[in-house]
């Protein structure tokens, strides 16, 4: 592992990474000089002064860059010029073992398994059922690589919905607006589950159906690309709310629970590769200005980790390197700094693979935009192309 660099160290190479324009050399620059963790640490010099630079003291920053050994950062600068940075590629994990668990009981009102998740059917509902296309990662314009009726992934939401203080005073409400929230999302076939604030795990459309939870939507893994998750992925969502101007949800620790023995049980059942878990945000896409992230619900602080899934926020965001979307960046002045993460290395990804063709970025780009507009155009019902909610 490097030796982290010293504070000024740091704080003048964020200084400097401040006055690169392009994402990626500023990504590469930062790599190359400072290794992953500090840049992406919000909490440290570097990300204060990468992220909030404008707040940041440039002062202080401009001092350490004068008091710097000389040389230091005309090496650094040399070093991001280099070459391609290498990045994973989405779904990249290599063999895994799935969770092993089965169904313990099973009746009208609730079913029960043997990692202690406990699944209430009360607003159960049918819906479509489901069958869609699945389409070889690089091959998708050549059309559908087959259909499948199982689910292939999960879409963890948010519901955006009324949260009253979360004490023991408030239980009764916390319940009304719980249950208020269920009806809605029955009637409007919204999630294939909701955790609510107490953990408990409500099943809304039955598994076997399609939810209208994702919309315009794109995912890959190392395989296959999935386009429009409401019937190829399950949506699971978290009562909970993003803070206003700061794109954060919190989950509670039962739900947090709640949503690790869910995943679990569907990884399971359904054989889901981890790789193909991921956030609202980070699958959601706008194909009237080709941007990904139209909806930002956990475009950070989905508790990755705690919920036993490895960090898809890292994944480079399929949306960009397969179909050639880009960013609002003002998206990512709102977002965290994970979900910009998965930003770039898609961009990074992008401009790799462009290079790799022999076209330049922005030639590239419209090939990869023509292929979504195949595959797109490939989608027979109106359901396939853009129901969704708002959460
Ligand atoms: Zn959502």
């Amino acid at each position: 592992m490097r030796k982290p660099p010293n504070v000024l160290l740091r704080a003048a190479v964020g200084w400097q990474a401040g006055r690169i324009a392009d994402p990626i050399d500023r990504l590469r620059f930062l790599r190359h000089t400072l290794g992953d963790r500090c840049v992406w640490d919000p909490r440290s010099e570097v990300g204060r002064a990468f992220f909030h630079r404008r707040r940041a003291s440039m002062l202080v920053a401009l001092s350490a860059l004068l008091l710097l050994p000389a040389g230091t950062m005309t090496s650094a600068s040399r070093l991001w010029k280099r070459g391609p940075i290498v990045v994973a590629q989405a779904g990249n994990t290599g063999p895994e073992t799935l969770p092993n668990v089965w169904q313990v009981e099973s009746n009208a009102g609730f079913e029960t398994y043997s990692n202690g998740l406990r699944i209430e059917r009360r607003y159960e509902v049918a819906n479509e059922t489901r069958k869609y296309r699945i389409y070889r990662r690089g091959f998708e314009d050549a059309g559908p690589a087959g259909e499948r009726t199982d689910p292939s992934g999960i879409v963890f939401h948010t519901t955006e919905s009324n949260q009253p203080e979360f004490t023991e005073n408030k239980t009764k409400a916390i319940r009304r607006v719980g249950a208020t929230l269920l009806s809605y999302l029955q009637q409007e076939h919204a999630y294939h589950y909701m955790v609510d604030r107490f953990g408990n795990v409500w099943r809304v459309v039955r598994e076997s159906d399609s939810a209208n939870h994702s919309g315009y939507s794109v995912w890959a893994d190392n395989k296959f690309t999935y386009v429009n998750l409401n019937r190829a992925f399950l949506g699971v969502s978290v009562e909970t709310v993003t803070q206003p101007g700061e794109a954060k949800a919190q989950a509670t620790p039962a739900q947090i629970h709640a949503l690790r023995v869910l995943t679990e049980m569907l990884r399971a059942k359904y054989k889901i590769s981890a790789a193909d878990c991921a956030t609202h945000a980070q699958v959601s896409v706008n194909p009237d200005n080709m941007q990904v992230g139209y909806h930002y619900d956990w475009a950070s602080n989905f508790p990755y980790v705690a919920v036993g899934l490895p960090d898809n926020y890292s994944v480079p965001a399929p949306g960009l390197w397969i179909f050639g979307f880009t960013y609002d960046p003002a998206l990512v002045e709102v977002t965290g700094q994970a979900f910009w993460r998965g930003l770039l290395l898609g961009e990074d990804q992008l401009r790799q693979n462009a290079t790799a063709h022999g076209l330049s970025v922005a030639a590239y780009r419209k090939e990869l935009e023509k292929r979504y507009r195949q595959v797109l155009s490939e989608m027979k019902t109106k359901a396939e192309l853009s129901k969704e909610n708002k959460g």
